[in-house]
């Protein structure tokens, strides 16, 4: 059964009434441009074709129930407490109702409508984007929630004030200190085009990646390292940029060009200058990727993943010896580029491979990960794909 399917059969299991509708948000990996987004930079991802869809009905209550197959039991609140409890109160609800719940609120905060003007809801979730795998569930699950919101409640928002209520959820109502990346990922996809996101404006550029015509295909390597953010590891980066962008005296890093570089080696100490090195050349390779598929296709950008990878293992230090195993054997088995994806400390590498040699290169990274003693990984491909719809 697909995930539509799922969402719809939850919805008559719950409600045994009629749907006004589907919709549909898809999770997202980054090509590339990795720590760059609060640091005011540039990021490249794409949305996946895993979508979490939500099915959605009225009620005559003024309530909201959310209900998902990761968890069948209904939440429900009334619309008009949505305020009494985010953020302050959110811990009194289950954290998956948040997302959802937190959308709503964040949504009627946005358009300062007041809860009584809207209807009450039914929102039945079913999803095939794996959770913490880095393909950004969170994300589908705030882009199905405000996609179907906005058009039922009749908001009239577009695709990027709905990306911000979705972070703004997160941030608030779930309480996860996340840019906004994931949700423009998955508000503004286009089938075989990646979303270049200028995190600073906001001004996003849906670009070709042309994988399908040059007979490419993009490998996720799920490694099932979960990460481990209670290391602190991302605080001690943010907290690096934020000394580097200091000592130049500029508002965030985004500010500070390759060619600065020495003058930052002079200001701050090694370590911090390793961290600044990988966001300052990072912003750099983003631009370089998004310029060089314009003119060259995507064939050419191999190199660009690799160096990221490397600037990440070296210089920004968030890979383990999982994510650096699935580079390495992707780039021993002829891929024209690979690095890993995400937050780092866990989670996935990507490697872009000929379609070809799909089979050969799943195969040598299980054997890989077999040989190293490690958990054995989920590979699967992902075509870029469409953002957040209204699917029937
Ligand atoms: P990811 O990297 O997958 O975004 P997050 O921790 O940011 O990982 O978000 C995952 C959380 O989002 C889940 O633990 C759950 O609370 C919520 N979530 C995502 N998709 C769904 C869904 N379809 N139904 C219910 N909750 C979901
Ligand atoms: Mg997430």
């Amino acid at each position: 059964m697909t995930a539509a399917d799922e969402a719809q059969g939850l919805f008559s299991t719950l409600t045994g009434s009629e749907t006004v509708g589907l919709w549909s948000a898809p999770g997202r990996v980054n090509l590339i441009g990795e720590h760059t987004d609060y640091n005011d930079g540039f990021v490249f991802p794409f949305a996946t074709p895993h979508r979490t869809y939500v099915a959605l009905g009225r009620r005559t209550d003024g309530r909201i129930r959310v209900v998902s197959t990761f968890d069948t039991a209904p939440v429900e609140v009334a619309l008009a407490d949505l305020d009494a409890f985010f953020p302050e109160r959110r811990d009194e609800i289950v954290e998956w109702a948040r997302y959802p719940l937190g959308v709503a609120w964040a949504l009627l905060q946005a358009t300062g409508k007041d809860a009584a003007s809207v209807t009450g809801v039914d929102l039945a979730f079913a999803s095939d984007v794996p959770v913490g795998a880095g393909l950004s569930s969170s994300a589908a699950i705030e882009g199905a929630t405000g996609s179907a919101l906005n058009d039922v409640w009749e908001l009239g928002l577009d695709r990027v004030a709905l990306a911000q209520a979705g972070r703004r959820a997160e941030n608030e109502a779930v309480g996860a200190p996340t840019g906004i990346m994931d949700q423009m990922a998955s508000m503004l996809g286009e089938t075989d085009a990646g979303t270049f996101l200028d995190c600073r404006s906001l001004d996003a550029q849906v670009v070709e990646l042309g994988f399908e015509a040059a007979g490419l295909e993009l490998m996720v390597i799920d490694t099932r390292v979960a990460h481990a953010h209670s290391t602190g590891g991302y605080g001690e980066r943010r907290a690096a940029c934020e000394r580097g962008a200091e000592a130049m005296k500029v508002p965030a890093l985004r500010d500070v060009r390759v060619d600065q570089l020495p003058r930052v080696e002079e200001l701050v100490d090694e370590k911090t200058y390793r961290r600044v090195r990988h966001v300052v050349t990072e912003n750099q390779r983003v631009l370089d990727t998004v310029r060089t598929l314009r003119e060259k296709g995507p064939r050419a950008i191999g190199d660009l993943l690799y160096a990221s990878h490397a600037s990440m293992r070296d210089d920004f230090e968030i890979s383990v010896p999982e994510l650096d195993l699935a580079v390495e054997t992707a780039r021993e088995n002829g891929a024209i580029g690979a690095r890993m994806t995400g937050g780092g400390f866990g989670g996935s590498a990507i490697a872009l491979i000929d379609r070809d040699a799909v089979p050969a290169v799943r195969e040598a990274m299980l054997a890989a990960f077999a040989a190293a003693g490690h958990t054995e990984p989920h590979v699967f491909t992902v075509r870029p794909s469409q953002g957040a719809r209204r699917d029937g």
